[in-house]
């Protein structure tokens, strides 16, 4: 099977990557929804009440801040790299993500549709800039309250999705142009169960892509797969980049 999926990479046109929380696992970050992780027992903060109480920015802050500095210096992994190398060979148009790790970027990767934004910025949510979330760290740590904007005095957070809050319609609209016009759609270390992220696979095969899943557990897409790989992604990812034949790497 990494043999056949090799020879549809190099024959697709239009092969695209979709990936969640599993392809960083393998970098140490924890996938956040995963029950019995430390994480599961934090109660997250939603966007509405982070709109109107003080006190849930303040918890937000404190969220994020343990969470930016146990996992911000995290590392791009085989995954990562081997999708970067597709996209910069020209066999992989980009990458749609559920992460908001930055690791891909990190990797190498140039097209990347961060569904879920991202937690390397933090942004005003009155004059939209966005400021680096370093910066911003250290500005909170340092006031030991969550910091106004530099500019315009309005509200920062961070450049993610919380619960509550709409995807990027501009990210998405893109992300789910990209997954109908793919010949070839990679589904990696995601659930599938996340909409409407989840529906872009689901997009992809009903439009005529090749659906290739890779991710330890079932999803509720499997009936859709040509082909389905339990193993670890970077190992997986690794065979097919082997067997891709030489005049390509
Ligand atoms: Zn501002």
């Amino acid at each position: 099977m990494i043999e056949t999926v090799a020879r549809w990479l190099q024959e697709s046109q239009n092969a695209v990557a979709f990936t969640g929380a599993g392809i960083s696992t393998e970098s140490g970050i924890p996938d956040f929804r995963s029950p019995g992780g430390i994480w599961a027992q934090t109660q997250p903060v939603y966007f509405d009440e982070f709109l109107s109480s003080a006190e849930a920015r303040r918890e937000y802050w404190r969220q994020k801040t343990i969470c930016y500095r146990d996992f911000g210096d995290a590392q791009p992994n085989t995954g990562h790299q081997i999708l970067a190398k597709w996209e910069q060979a020209g066999l992989l148009q980009g990458v749609i993500t559920q992460n908001i790790d930055g690791l891909h970027q990190r990797a190498g990767s140039w097209v990347v549709w961060e569904l879920h934004g991202t937690a390397l910025e933090v942004m005003c949510l009155d004059c939209e800039r966005r400021f680096a979330t370093e910066e911003m760290t250290q500005e909170y740590e340092r006031l030991g309250e969550p910091p106004p904007c530099p500019i315009c005095g309005g509200i920062l957070k961070h450049a993610t999705v919380s619960f509550g809050q709409a995807l990027p319609a501009d990210v998405l609209a893109s992300a789910a142009r990209a997954a109908r016009q793919s010949d070839l759609f990679f589904a990696i270390g995601s659930s599938l169960v996340v909409h409407p992220a989840a529906s872009l696979p689901q997009m992809a095969a009903e439009s005529g892509a090749k659906l290739v899943i890779i991710n330890r557990d079932e999803t509720p897409l499997d009936y859709l797969a040509a082909a389905i790989f339990r193993e670890s992604i970077g190992e997986v990812l690794a065979k097919i980049d082997r067997a891709i034949s030489p005049s390509f790497s």
